[in-house]
């Protein structure tokens, strides 16, 4: 045989020899990769032994499963995801490769992801949760395999449900509240509405449950509980059992209290009938605190704090009582005296302000010795608006100069008519608030008036009244003198209540002492303000002033006082502020 020969069947020996030990190294490492795959499955399997597992290629094919997986997904022809569906929680329905699909990236670049999913099976549904592993197929190659885990976590969502219900009634309790009360805001947020919170609690519960005995008390929460629900379904609400007695509704887009409190007593007339008062002699109400968001807070823990901060105060006002959050009704008085600031702007211009007028008589002679002027707002809309809602407002915005001034021209030009008719000479009494002395050029514009018209300042008396605190007293005290100049006379209003301090007799040139209504009103029964009357009356002469008691209703009041040898009264007994043409139909009658 040829040397050649030879050679070339040692190489083919050589070649066949390394094809053989190729073939033999590759067959080991492709044992070493499966038996890599097996011990990681088997790890796996061994962690998870009450879930399914399978493991699929990329090419979905399906390498292994267990039990649980075979039985959950009906792996009897190794084919996957014919017999499954998975309703996802926005409701679309998915297979396990069109999420392993769509979700290609994640499995990739992060190596697994979860999902949680209601496995619709025949005629069952299983909640699960999903969660896909990739791992490669060899250190070298980027192909992967996935290892798929499915939990059925039917147990744990009764736990967790369960932590969010009560157990008596089921009902959702506080600490879904919670969570739906932070959904809620955050979608309010996007959408700029409001919603309200309505907290009822039932009253003298430890009575009722003492009575009823628990049985009977359960059975009564649970008809609480059944129309409550019925309520919240009606209105499109959501309800929740905060304790025992305590529910809660959580109303949506709400806007105004009235809106609520109508709802409310819908909600509370029914909810009376549920117990026979006469068996157990007791009423069945509920008080009930109510917050709007945002108004209220527009955090979790502060709109709750301010619901039972105002069901806290409803108790306290006793049975069956609704009390709006203090925040929001802060909020309202401000909108309501910012709007009633701008209409009085209005109706000054609008000719909305009349002045009434109201008689003082002499206790001696019983003759009419005067009428004091009485501003009246006649608003287009709420009619008759009483000065006691709009001066302290006027007084704090400033308003009240402007609004004085009217009243003083208006007081003067009906004196001016009186003259001109021949009327009775009465003298007009006139509120001043010291703001308006302090502040203005009221004494100028009295002057000014005096010398328009004409009439006899002695006509005019200007009251001292004071709702906001002393302002200046140096300043005050000037002013009156230099009003007293012009010849007007000088009372000190509300004498004993408020402001008006003893100081004002000594500083300010007075005529006259008004004593206050409060302890006019009450008098006859309470003997401190027959006292407090009777010095103040002698205080009075010993300043030389004349004294007026005005609130005098009745007969025994106006008797009493007059035993105080008090100079004058003013008080419904004698008449109401009125018109001024009823208040001259009154003159002419009485005079
Ligand atoms: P005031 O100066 O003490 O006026 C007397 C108030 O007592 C009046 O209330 C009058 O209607 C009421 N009154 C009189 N007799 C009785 C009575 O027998 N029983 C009861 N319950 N009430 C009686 P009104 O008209 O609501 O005025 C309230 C206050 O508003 C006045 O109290 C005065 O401080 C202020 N006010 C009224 N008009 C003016 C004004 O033109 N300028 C200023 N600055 N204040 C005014
Ligand atoms: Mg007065």
């Amino acid at each position: 045989m040829p040397s050649s020969q030879i050679l070339i069947i040692l190489i083919a020996i050589l070649l066949i020899g390394v094809l053989i030990l190729l073939i033999i190294l590759n067959k080991k490492s492709k044992n070493i990769d499966a038996l890599y795959k097996k011990n990681k499955i088997l790890e796996r399997s061994s962690e998870y032994s009450k879930d399914g597992l399978l493991v699929i290629t990329q090419a979905k094919e399906i390498i292994t499963f267990n039990d649980v997986a075979k039985q959950l997904f009906f792996l009897y022809n190794q084919e996957l995801g014919k017999a499954v569906i998975l309703k996802m929680s926005d409701g679309k329905m998915e297979s396990i490769n069109t999420l392993i699909k769509a979700n290609k990236e994640r499995l990739e670049h992060f190596k697994s992801f979860s999902v949680e999913a209601t496995l619709l099976k025949k005629r069952t549904e299983i909640p699960v949760r999903i969660l896909f592993e990739a791992y490669s197929v060899s250190k070298k190659s980027s192909e992967y395999d996935t290892i798929i885990i499915i939990s059925d976590i039917s147990q744990e969502l009764m736990v967790t449900k369960h932590r969010h219900r009560d157990l008596l009634t089921n009902l959702p309790n506080q600490s879904q509240a919670m969570l739906d009360i932070g959904v809620f805001m955050n979608k309010m947020n996007t959408t700029n509405k409001k919603f309200g919170l309505v907290l009822l609690e039932i009253d003298h519960f430890s009575d009722i449950r003492a009575i009823l005995g628990h049985i009977s008390t359960d059975l009564l929460i649970g008809k609480i509980v059944e129309s409550l629900k019925y309520f919240a379904r009606e209105i499109d609400s959501s309800v929740y059992q905060m304790t025992r007695n305590n529910f809660l509704l959580l109303i949506p887009e709400i806007t105004t209290e009235i809106e609520v409190k109508d709802i409310i007593k819908i909600i509370r007339n029914d909810l009376s009938n549920l117990l026979d008062n006469e068996v157990t002699n007791i009423d069945l109400t509920f008080s009930t605190g109510v917050s709007f968001f945002p108004l209220s807070g527009n955090g979790i823990d502060m709109l709750i704090d301010n619901t039972y901060k105002a069901l806290a105060k409803a108790e306290e006002k006793g049975n069956g009582h609704i009390v709006i959050d203090y925040e929001m009704s802060l909020d309202k008085d401000k909108n309501h005296e910012l709007k009633l600031f701008t209409q009085m702007n209005d109706a000054l211009e609008n000719n909305q302000f009349e002045l009434y007028y109201q008689p003082y008589i002499d206790m001696n002679s019983g003759a009419i010795e005067g009428a004091e002027a009485l501003i009246r707002w006649k608003h287009p809309d709420r009619g008759l608006i009483s000065p006691i809602e709009f001066i302290p407002l006027a007084e704090k915005t400033g308003f009240i100069i402007e609004l004085g001034k009217f009243v003083v021209e208006e007081a003067v030009k009906q004196q001016k008519k009186w003259e001109l008719f021949d009327f009775h000479k009465l003298p007009i009494a006139i509120n001043l608030s010291l703001r308006e002395i302090e502040s203005g050029d009221m004494v100028d514009f009295v002057a000014k008036l005096l010398n328009k018209y004409q009439i006899n300042p002695a006509l005019l008396n200007f009251e001292i009244t004071e709702n906001i605190g002393m302002v200046n007293a140096e300043v005050a005290k000037k002013e009156f003198i230099a009003l007293k100049k012009l010849g007007v006379s000088l009372a000190l209003d509300d004498f004993g209540t408020g402001y008006a301090s003893f100081s004002y007799l000594r500083d300010f040139p007075l005529d006259i002492l008004k004593i206050d209504l409060a302890f006019i009103s009450n008098i006859i029964e309470n003997e401190e303000h027959q006292k407090i009357v009777k010095a103040m009356v002698n205080l009075g002469h010993n300043f030389d002033l004349k004294v007026i008691a005005k609130g005098i209703e009745d007969k025994e009041t106006h008797d009493l006082i007059q035993s105080y040898k008090c100079d004058m009264a003013q008080g419904y007994y004698f008449s109401k502020p009125l018109p001024v043409f009823e208040f001259q139909e009154l003159i002419r009658k009485e005079l």
